[in-house]
């Protein structure tokens, strides 16, 4: 493809990508409508325009509230996107007051200082020239934008949360609660079609497509109307002729039928007492004999030992559902009223994960409709899935979500077989499969899909060049230059920074890079609009002479300054065009020019007041109005944050936190021992599939409401989420409520539509449906309940409860949760059962107790002011809040193995699978060596007692001649216990590849290291004055009986 260039500068040279649909037809396996059928004017998917408007009669979309009132978060619906402001509206043209750095090889450039004018009125192909103003390309759809950023921010992203408050946890526990109406749904927008990448797995077609089988288990499937039961007189089953398969009789679920789930009131389950019993479990609180404790026999509470355990009852039960890696729901019971609902306690809501990796084969399916567009129900829009209905002799479709009879598009007709199924249903994806992903047609689009981009903001202060960490960054980028998504599209720049900002031309004519300095904080303008931001491919020698250049252009810098603020203004004007991503490489606390910040972390009187929790908010508002402009503008903004000291992570993060971005921090980073670290996860965050400019919605059935969100994104209207970038490491959690005070459907349908552009230039939908019934009995609820979804939600809403609260206070309302839901639990069965000396809870949540402890005892939320640094604590928090489900598991309760038998074995028993042990320092020998592995960092304990040898083949050295185990770098040495350690170090890193746990030593009894990296990992034990496990038992046994 002819590539011009695609700098910053304005529209001409926008790479129209190839269309897809005679790509995608060649590479064979997607599915789709043949793209010579004619005409679909008869239809209504045919329609053009901004998606929005089929069957406006019945939800007007074109206004939104949220629109008037938060300007800020983002535009029209056909307006998506506008052009961003002028580089500098305002003002005569001062003198140039930038320089020009002689740095290495650097070439010295003076040039003039561009208008900002003149910058948007280069002619396509033309040399830039000066004065003469040029209107926007796309004047359809785009509007100048007349303000300034920083002036024309409007409410701030914390006010749009006001819309939508998101810790209205009470709310959802007032039986009284009345939900408002469903707001008007602006639609998603979309764009072309360009061919799939083909090396990305997650995003491939399924080459077994056409070759798999009819889904097999589908027992009730075309069972006509006639032989439903009258007592289903809900629209959803007069009209049923697909109806979700009942649960295997005697199934796992604790209930025996289908029948007995929707008709409680039909009778006690067959086999009466028996499963009655088996109902719920319970753990004995009187005093064991035999036992130390005189409370709870320690060897019975329940433990986590096997990681998470996503259930597979519901796959069984549902296999037309997504599956849960992409969506668990806290329940797969949905309440049928308000009273009901009010004996829950606990959240009620989603953790979704939309580009969750999958294994091999089980690649989400890729569907291309062609022009006849793809099939949406015209009151709802839900996208259609294996849920709809089909009428008519095939001629109608019912939505499963509204019960709307939408008629089939002429070339979507396929008739129905004796049982009422379509034919083809097991050549069509969507009908059969509960995520998919469809190329969105040309009618979806706003202005043309944007190329990856990736932009650079390096401080290069002096603590960042004498940390290393220069050198790395710049190594890092190097080696991933060719896997950079999006080839020959991928657009690159830089822009260093300490107290001047340093602009780099990296125009493809050059041989060398220039660097040309601002040293003017107070009126950022950009030297050279038009070669700060490049074609990689076209421009890539004079990338790679910068990064060569870059650990050495700075090395004898003495600057401390950092001017974080200009440089992210500055940087926002190049970007603002086309979006992308922004990596932010930070060693220091911001000290200059807008934006600066002040030393804030050692305010120790302000803990336990009622301002303590403003330490965790943003300080200075310039960093939300930044992440809002940024989101507006499709950019994510990545924080890797270095300093040994405060640098104000909650500040920063509020970037990452707005823009659907992520923080990255690296406490005190030492080249030796975070080199793998970050290079790895630089890295990845690089090389991994990133879905761009994006939006997200979820919709559910009539009757149920999402009202809060809780991760890292922005929200646009009262249910869509901006994500400017958003990748397989990224998920969100969701609470809903119920509408109406008596439900009277039986199930419940969640849909979620994730619309994005993918690195090749194509606009894509992913789409994950699933079913959940709705039940009338509460200890179903509880049988269904999924505690890592909980925990997961409870989690999110505790950080976010933490920026309004006392970090106590914050605890305290995860506490009041699960003890209200646990007593809850126990009325139901302990009063006739006799049941005083025992815990009483579901199966479903055995853990929990033990996981609200934990999550009470995490870095984000755990003790005050001495127990984790400030900065930890933020870093932390922003961490938890994208975490999926395993993952936060996995922080919440490490893995600890003992590694001794491993490591002195020979053959095959060293190669035994790892056994892991409870997270007590009861466990510990002193003879022992130990990992622990939180999927963050591992700490290997070593235990006081340990052979001398042992020792010495992990270090290297003699431990005599190791003074500071803090300085000391695992790796490979020559001998075969130092290649068994790391053996087995890369085994468990190969178990999570979204980070690389880099590995610190602990000596037992070597305080305070042995506190602070590990003993307080060992959430079981009393450290830190909090409480035990068993103890936490007794507590909440004692608590859920009064
Ligand atoms: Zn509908």
């Amino acid at each position: 493809m002819e590539q011009p260039t695609f700098p910053g500068r304005p529209t001409s040279s926008f790479p129209t990508a190839p269309k897809s649909s005679a790509a995608l037809r060649s590479s064979g396996p997607i599915v789709g409508l043949d793209g010579s059928i004619p005409s679909q004017a008869a239809t209504p998917f045919a329609s053009s325009g901004p998606v929005a408007e089929f069957g406006s009669s019945f939800t007007p979309q074109t206004t939104s509230p949220f629109f008037s009132s938060v300007p800020a978060v983002g535009p029209q619906p056909a307006n998506f996107r506008e052009l961003p402001p002028p580089i500098r509206p305002s003002g005569p043209s001062s003198p140039p007051s930038y320089q020009v750095q002689n740095v290495g090889s650097y070439q010295q450039m003076q040039a003039p200082r561009y208008h900002p004018i003149a910058q948007s009125s280069v002619p396509l192909g033309s040399p830039p020239f000066i004065g003469q103003p040029r209107g926007p390309l796309y004047t359809g759809s785009f509007q100048p934008h007349s303000q300034t950023p920083a002036v024309s921010m409007g409410p701030t992203p914390q006010s749009s949360s006001q819309i939508i408050p998101r810790n209205n946890v009470p709310q959802l526990s007032e039986p009284s609660f009345t939900a408002t109406k469903i707001p008007s749904q602006p639609p998603l927008h979309g764009y072309s079609n360009v061919p799939p990448r083909p090396s990305m797995p997650s995003f491939q077609p399924d080459p077994q497509f056409h070759a798999s089988g009819p889904v097999s288990q589908r027992p009730m499937q075309g069972f006509p109307p006639a032989h439903v039961p009258a007592t289903h007189a809900s629209p959803y089953y007069a009209h049923q002729s697909i109806v979700p398969p009942p649960p295997p009789i005697g199934g796992p679920l604790g209930y025996t039928s289908r029948d007995q789930l929707q008709h409680p009131l039909t009778g006690p389950p067959l086999g009466g007492v028996q499963s009655l019993v088996e109902e719920f479990q319970s753990l004995s609180v009187g005093s064991v004999p035999g036992s130390l404790n005189p409370g709870v026999d320690t060897n019975l509470l329940p433990r986590p030992l096997n990681g998470d355990e996503i259930s597979t009852k519901i796959p069984e039960i549902y296999p037309l559902n997504c599956h849960p890696r992409f969506l668990r729901l806290t329940t797969h019971a949905i309440p049928n009223s308000q009273s009901l609902f009010s004996r829950w306690h606990l959240p009620l809501g989603a953790v979704v994960h939309p580009l969750a990796e999958t294994p091999d084969g089980e690649e989400v399916p890729v569907i291309n409709f062609g022009p006849v567009g793809i099939v949406r129900c015209r009151r709802c829009r839900t996208y259609i899935n294996p849920y709809v209905t089909f009428t008519d002799a095939g001629r109608k479709w019912r939505c499963n979500l509204c019960s709307f009879l939408n008629d089939v598009p002429a070339e979507y007709y396929c008739a129905l077989d004796a049982s009422g199924r379509r034919s083809d249903i097991n050549q069509r994806p969507e009908l059969c499969k509960g995520s998919v992903e469809f190329v969105a047609s040309t009618e979806y689009m706003v202005r043309p899909p944007m190329p990856p981009l990736y932009f650079f903001l390096i401080d290069v202060s002096v603590s960042a060049v004498r940390s290393g960490l220069l050198e790395i960054v710049a190594k890092t980028i190097k080696s991933c230059l060719d896997d950079l998504p999006g080839f020959p599209r991928t657009q690159i720049g830089f822009i260093t920074f300490d107290n001047t900002l340093h602009f780099h031309n990296l125009k493809s004519s050059l041989t060398q890079p220039q660097m040309l300095v601002v040293a003017d904080l107070d009126d950022i303008f950009l030297p050279l609009p038009d070669d700060l931001l490049v074609n990689l491919s076209e421009s890539r020698h004079v990338v790679e002479a910068f990064l060569d250049s870059l650990p050495v252009m700075f090395q004898s810098s003495v600057n401390v300054e950092s001017a974080l603020g200009p440089a992210l203004k500055a940087s926002f004007m190049v970007m603002s065009q086309l979006g992308g991503k922004l990596l932010i490489f930070q060693s220091t606390l911001p000290s200059l020019g807008v934006g600066r910040l002040r030393l804030r972390g050692d305010e120790l009187r302000v803990y336990g007041t009622d301002k303590e929790y403003t330490l965790r908010l943003p300080e200075d508002s310039f960093y939300k109005q930044m992440a809002a402009e940024f989101t507006k503008n499709q950019i994510a903004v990545d924080i890797y944050a270095f300093s040994e000291k405060y640098t104000d992570i909650a500040s920063l993060g509020s970037l990452a936190k707005y823009t659907g971005g992520q923080v990255y921090h690296y406490p005190s980073f030492q080249v030796a021992i975070h080199h793998e670290k970050l290079s790895y996860e630089l890295g990845r965050n690089l090389r991994r599939e990133t879905a761009w400019e994006a939006v997200m919605r979820i919709r559910c059935g009539k009757g149920v409401r999402f009202t809060n969100y809780h991760g890292h994104f922005m929200l646009r209207s009262t249910d869509l989420l901006a994500l400017p970038a958003v990748d397989c490491d990224k998920a969100f959690a969701m609470q809903f409520s119920l509408e109406e005070n008596l439900m009277t459907t039986q199930t419940v349908y969640f849909q979620v539509a994730l619309l994005y552009t993918s690195s090749t230039g194509e606009r894509r939908i992913r789409v994950h449906t699933a079913a959940a019934p709705v039940v009338t009995d509460l200890n179903e609820m509880y049988n269904q309940a999924d505690t890592g979804a909980i925990i997961s939600l409870l989690g999110r809403i505790a950080i976010e409860n933490s920026l309004s609260q006392k970090l106590d206070d914050a605890r305290q309302s995860i506490h009041l949760k699960l003890m209200k839901s646990l007593k809850e639990y126990r009325n139901l069965f302990a009063v006739q059962h006799r049941l005083s000396g025992r815990l009483i809870y579901p199966e479903s949540l055995r853990l929990l107790p033990l996981y609200v402890l934990a999550l009470c005892k995490s870095v984000a939320l755990r003790g005050g002011y001495a127990d984790a640094p400030l900065d930890d604590r933020c870093a932390a928090g922003y961490s938890m809040m994208i975490l999926p489900v395993s993952r936060m598991l996995k922080l919440l309760y490490p893995s600890l193995f003992r590694i001794n038998e491993n490591l002195l074995k020979d053959g095959k028993e060293s190669q035994e699978p790892l056994i892991q042990l409870p997270l007590t320092a009861l466990n510990l020998d002193p003879k022992g060596i130990y990992i622990l592995d939180d999927g963050f960092n591992f700490v290997i304990w070593l235990g006081r007692m340990l052979p001398a040898d042992l020792v010495s083949n992990i270090l290297g050295a003699d431990l005599a001649g190791v003074p500071d185990l803090s300085k000391v770098v695992v790796f490979e040495h020559d001998n075969p216990i130092s290649k068994k350690l790391m053996m087995i170090l890369n085994q468990l890193r190969e178990k999570n590849f979204s980070s690389y746990p880099s590995c610190r030593l602990v000596r037992q009894g070597e305080q305070p290291r042995e506190l602070s990296l590990f003993l307080a990992n060992l959430v079981e034990d009393p450290t830190a004055g909090s409480t035990s496990y068993v103890d936490w038992i007794l507590q909440v046994h004692r608590q859920s009986q009064s």
